[in-house]
């Protein structure tokens, strides 16, 4: 018998059914997470977009802060856009808290307004391997300031725009809008070949 995964997605706003589908694709269990009791049983988190000072508004009225840092002690945790604003140290907003689990400082919206979206290529490193993906920007945050214990897995104009700390990945653009899977698959270790199997097995 293989083990499963539950990944939990953070459903308090923004892009969370995407995310959805990604983790269905790589056939993974997911709980869509409101409740911060929800978290006690998962294996992973992702933090999805939306809108961080949103997000931070309904982090404070569910009690979520301190349970997701808990977490993030030992779970891996994946945050795209607003998510990840939500897992860097600092944010140049006075009304976004954010929860401190990657060593970054952030800039809300430097890549622009919602006009300025744009869709680009850009090479990612990881597992020793470089692979070009199509990458969306919406209102995306730049990173401004890494710590010395951050590795950065790409770069849009010379800037980091993917990042790792330990187990957790944060990236400014949005992955799910181009069914692009290595980032989920590289945060909760999904390793092809035992997916492979438990397919075929359930085949
Ligand atoms: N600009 C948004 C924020 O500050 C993030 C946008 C997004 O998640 N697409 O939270």
């Amino acid at each position: 018998m293989v083990f499963k995964m539950n990944i939990g997605i953070l459903a308090l706003q923004g892009d969370v059914e995407k995310h959805a589908i990604i983790l269905s694709d790589l056939k993974m269990d997911y709980t869509i997470v409101r409740y911060s009791e929800e978290l006690n049983d998962l294996d992973g988190l992702i933090i999805p977009g939306g809108e961080s000072t949103t997000l931070t508004n309904l982090m404070n009225k569910n009690h979520f802060h301190k349970p997701i840092k808990e977490f993030a002690k030992n779970k891996p945790i994946l945050g795209t856009c607003a998510g990840m604003i939500m897992m860097s140290k600092n944010v140049n907003h006075p009304l976004v808290e954010p929860l401190g689990i990657i060593d970054l400082e952030v800039d809300r919206n430097a890549y622009g307004r919602q006009v300025h979206s744009f869709v680009d290529e850009l090479p990612v490193r990881l597992n020793g391997h470089t692979e070009k993906i199509k990458a969306t920007f919406i209102r995306a945050p730049k990173i401004t300031k890494i710590g010395k214990n951050v590795e950065i897995l790409a770069e849009y104009n010379n800037e980091p725009c993917v990042v790792k700390q330990g187990q957790h990945i944060a990236l400014s653009f949005h992955p799910e809008l181009n069914n692009i899977t290595i980032f989920h698959k590289a945060a909760f270790c999904i390793n092809d070949s035992i997916n492979q199997q438990e397919s075929s097995h359930a085949a």
